[in-house]
């Protein structure tokens, strides 16, 4: 392999095109994969990767595509970071596996100490590590119905928690994550989200946070009746549902009535966690302390990990064998995630969240100036999205996400198309991007809407 094929940090930090993309062994081997790989798995861009660090995807090919996603907020301390695969390096090398429910490790214990530390609050924490966000969210539910002896799960519009037969229930969007895979579990309640674009649009006027929470209080009083919740479970910022942050003041008064009525919240930080929002968890920014976290993409670097963090007290109420898994906290995994906190902690990232958001805005607000099809700029940190809509409408748009996200592929940009109309594009980078390829990437955005809207 020729140095610069090498991943991780020693990969040259330039974007690459050598042949269309695909290029034609990219091609050769989507071919394979239409023989091999169930079509239900779909991906953004069938551009295979052979190497990947600082801002860079490096493709069979020898296209150097500008990487705005991070596999889906996952590798925010970098592709490969060398302190994530030094330390899993030399964990596979010890042992690959015991099961931490037969044979114990220190590792183990370690991540749930920094998990415990590094979550809002300063209460007395125990953390319990699984493999995915979706077995993560299934387990905060698990625990929160242990624990109040209740059975109802209040959820939001909008939502997205994963996959997995009560996440599929738990997330909003029909197609393509639930259509046709129900029944659904039940004691799954839905209650309105604070979306503020729409909302106030909607309302032809300001509505706050205070205001769309009780919008959504009287559903849960009415509708399901406060002593039957066991959880409020939400994401603070929304992720695959367009980046939705909601108004000033809805998360706190949330927090207020679960307080008030004997309801675990659950804060889904499985997207918004590890220094992405420029906070290391989106919670901060309103000064809200969950009973309970659920933490997966950014901790460990790229290696499956998940966790659920939370109050002793309510932790504590499963008993011995309630909580586990063959894999859950798996070595390697964890090990990766020793890695991946160090970097979070000692590479400034929370700083370099705020200043990549800063570079974000500042081009997408002036792209909003020209191109008033870009309803809404909004997010924290390294995670920031822009909502199209038809031009002087609150109509969706996705046709155009989808032209400027094929514009930005076919010239070595990967830029992540989401939301619940298909009209958000999301930003989301390494926090190892540099400024330069950050703007070029966003040069080469600029070009897709000059394209798209003549
Ligand atoms: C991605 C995601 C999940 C599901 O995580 P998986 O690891 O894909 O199971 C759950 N919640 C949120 C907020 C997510 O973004």
């Amino acid at each position: 392999m020729a140095h610069d094929e090498v991943g991780g940090a020693g990969l040259p930090q330039e974007r690459r095109i050598v042949t269309a993309i695909p290029g034609p062994r990219s091609q050769e081997l989507e071919a394979r994969r239409k023989r091999a790989v169930a079509p239900g798995v779909a991906s953004s861009m069938p551009a295979y990767v052979v190497a990947a660090g600082g801002g860079i995807l490096r493709d069979a090919d020898g296209n150097q595509i500008v990487d705005l996603g991070s596999g889906i907020a996952v590798t925010t301390v970098g592709n490969a970071n060398p302190r994530v695969v030094a330390r899993a390096q030399e964990q596979l090398a010890a042992f690959t596996h015991t099961c931490f429910m037969v044979n114990p490790y220190e590792s183990y214990v370690e991540v749930a100490e920094a998990l415990n530390r590094l979550t809002p609050g300063d209460h007395e924490k125990r953390t319990v590590l699984l493999n995915s966000g979706a077995e993560a969210v299934e387990n905060a539910v698990k625990i929160a119905r242990v624990h109040t002896r209740r059975n109802a799960v209040v959820v939001f519009d909008h939502a997205y928690h994963g996959r997995t037969n009560l996440t599929m229930a738990m997330t909003a969007k029909a197609a393509p994550y639930k259509k046709g895979f129900g029944p659904f579990a039940g004691e799954i309640y839905r209650a309105p989200l604070s979306y503020p674009f729409r909302d106030d649009a909607a309302a032809g006027t300001k509505v706050t946070g205070e205001e769309a929470a009780a919008r959504a209080i009287t559903l849960i009083d009415k509708q399901i009746g406060a002593d039957d919740v066991a959880a409020i479970v939400i994401e603070p910022i929304q992720g695959e549902g367009g980046f939705i942050v909601p108004a000033e003041g809805f998360l706190p008064a949330l927090v207020d009535y679960a307080r008030a009525n004997g309801i675990v919240f659950v804060a889904d930080e499985v997207q918004t966690g590890f220094a992405r929002t420029g906070a290391m968890f989106a919670s901060e920014h309103e000064g809200i302390v969950p009973d309970l976290v659920t933490t997966a993409k950014g901790l460990a670097g790229g290696l499956p990990l998940a966790a659920v963090t939370g109050r002793a007290e309510i932790m504590d109420s499963v008993g011995a064998g309630g909580l586990g898994g063959t894999y859950g906290g798996n070595p390697a995994a964890v090990a990766a995630a020793l890695g991946a906190i160090e970097a979070y902690e000692q590479d400034r990232l929370l700083e370099r969240a705020g200043a990549i958001g800063e570079i974000i805005v500042r081009r997408v607000e002036a792209l909003q100036a020209k191109h008033p099809e870009i309803g809404h700029v909004r997010g924290r940190g390294a995670m920031q999205a822009i909502e199209l809509v038809q031009r002087d409408t609150i109509d969706p748009h996705p046709e155009l996400a989808k032209a400027v996200a094929g514009h930005a592929a076919a010239n070595a940009v990967l830029v992540l198309v989401t939301g619940t109309y298909g009209n958000v594009l999301r930003f989301l980078p390494p926090l190892t991007i540099s400024d330069a390829l950050l703007e070029e990437a966003f040069d080469v955005l600029e070009e897709g809407f000059a394209q798209a809207l003549g």
